[in-house]
């Protein structure tokens, strides 16, 4: 019962008895053929003896001896050499084979139990290599997984802080009587309130925008509609920050493939952001170029522009350039990695550059025309 367990719980044991088998089955067939055709074979070649040197009978026995002789000793160098062989070749396979899979069986346990950094050697180039560099793949795509969750959990954690604890903060004032009960203590709890809306309104979108969830209704759309709705729904804003907002949209422009809401979304949050990062008395463009391909929407802008070590990584969730100066202005860093989704989404592009701190900087929207 336990050999058996044992012979099926072991790849190794396996081989060795597969390899057994072989050589009992190589071994019988020898043995018979020494059995049943060596005595035709020597009866044969004693009656042509006999032929050319008479009979002989002590002689003829002599020989008949030392032949069975020589064929038994045979049989028993070869049946050893053969067990030595199936041992050696065995313990041979089963390290080259079982051993990596043994190693990436321990791995596998030490990752589900959490430990991401976990990677096998890879032994060669043949299959077992390529499941081991398989296995280090997947174990490197678990860990920036859990990276990224980590990082999720950690960065909407301190979000969440600031305006809480900035709403604590005021009701003890006010029940404690420090702070007065007028207009003004309830607008900034309102205003902390509307913070917490917009973070968890963002953070769905973002959730959704990451799982390819944001629904797109692609249509026939114009682009020049397009900029003229989201720079209508900023004017306000532009005119009371002085900021000179000039648009400039080729005539003619084609119509493309798009979810005009959308569009409109990504326009809002980048006109946005040039608006909330120019100072006063500067300027922001907007203009339009197309190709055979392709409409490509710049916004420029002359604000605080970017150091060239953030530029790849402002699509990335929650990231700031200046974290303290953006939670000033109420930014979380999620919506350009919003933006980046819905026009890739689109099968577009979207990127940005700037010539360094101080200098502004361009935000380019790609959009494929078929
Ligand atoms: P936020 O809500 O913080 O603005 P975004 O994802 O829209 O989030 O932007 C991420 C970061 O990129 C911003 O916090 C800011 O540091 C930087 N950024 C975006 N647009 C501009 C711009 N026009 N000029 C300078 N920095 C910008």
């Amino acid at each position: 019962m336990s050999i058996l367990s044992g012979l099926r719980e072991r790849l190794g044991l396996k081989l060795f008895l597969s390899y057994l088998v072989i050589i009992i089955v190589g071994g019988s067939v020898l043995a018979g053929t020494a059995e049943f055709h060596a005595p035709t074979v020597l009866q044969r070649h004693v009656e042509r003896m006999q032929a050319v040197l008479g009979d002989e009978p002590g002689l003829i026995e002599d020989f008949r001896e030392n032949f069975d002789a020589a064929i038994n000793e045979i049989l028993l160098f070869s049946s050893i050499f053969s067990l030595a062989a199936a041992i050696g070749v065995s313990i041979y396979v089963t390290r080259r084979i079982v051993g990596p899979i043994q190693i990436m069986m321990r791995a596998s346990h030490k990752i589900a139990a959490g430990e991401y950094h976990e990677r096998v050697p890879v032994p060669g180039s043949d299959e077992l290599g390529a499941l081991a560099q398989s296995f280090n793949l997947m174990a490197a795509e678990l860990e920036q997984i859990e990276h990224r969750r980590l990082d999720l959990i950690g960065n909407v954690a301190h979000e969440l802080r600031t305006p809480l604890s900035s709403i604590r903060v005021t009701m003890e004032g006010v029940i404690d009587g420090v702070l007065p009960l007028e207009t003004e203590t309830f607008q900034g709890i309102q205003r902390e309130v509307s913070r917490l809306q917009r973070l968890v309104y963002d953070l769905e979108e973002l959730s959704r925008a990451e799982a390819g969830q944001l629904p797109i209704r692609r249509q026939r759309t114009s682009i020049d509609e397009c900029i003229q709705q989201a720079v209508s729904r900023l004017k306000l804003q532009y005119e009371d920050k002085q900021v000179n907002l000039q648009v400039t949209i080729e005539p003619e422009l084609p119509a493309v493939q798009a979810d005009p809401e959308r569009v409109v979304q990504v326009l809002l949050n980048l006109l946005g952001n040039a608006l909330q990062y120019t100072p006063s008395g500067k300027k922001v463009w907007l203009h339009t170029r197309h190709t055979e391909q392709a409409i490509v929407i710049d916004i420029q802008d002359e604000g605080i522009g970017i150091e060239s070590e953030h530029l790849p990584h402002l699509f990335e969730r929650f990231y700031r350039v200046d974290k303290s100066r953006s939670r000033t202005g109420g930014g979380s860093g999620i919506g350009l990695t919003v933006s980046k989704h819905l026009i890739e989404a689109h099968g577009g592009h979207i990127s940005v550059s700037s010539p360094g701190l101080g200098k502004g900087s361009t935000f380019s929207v790609k959009l494929p025309l078929h």
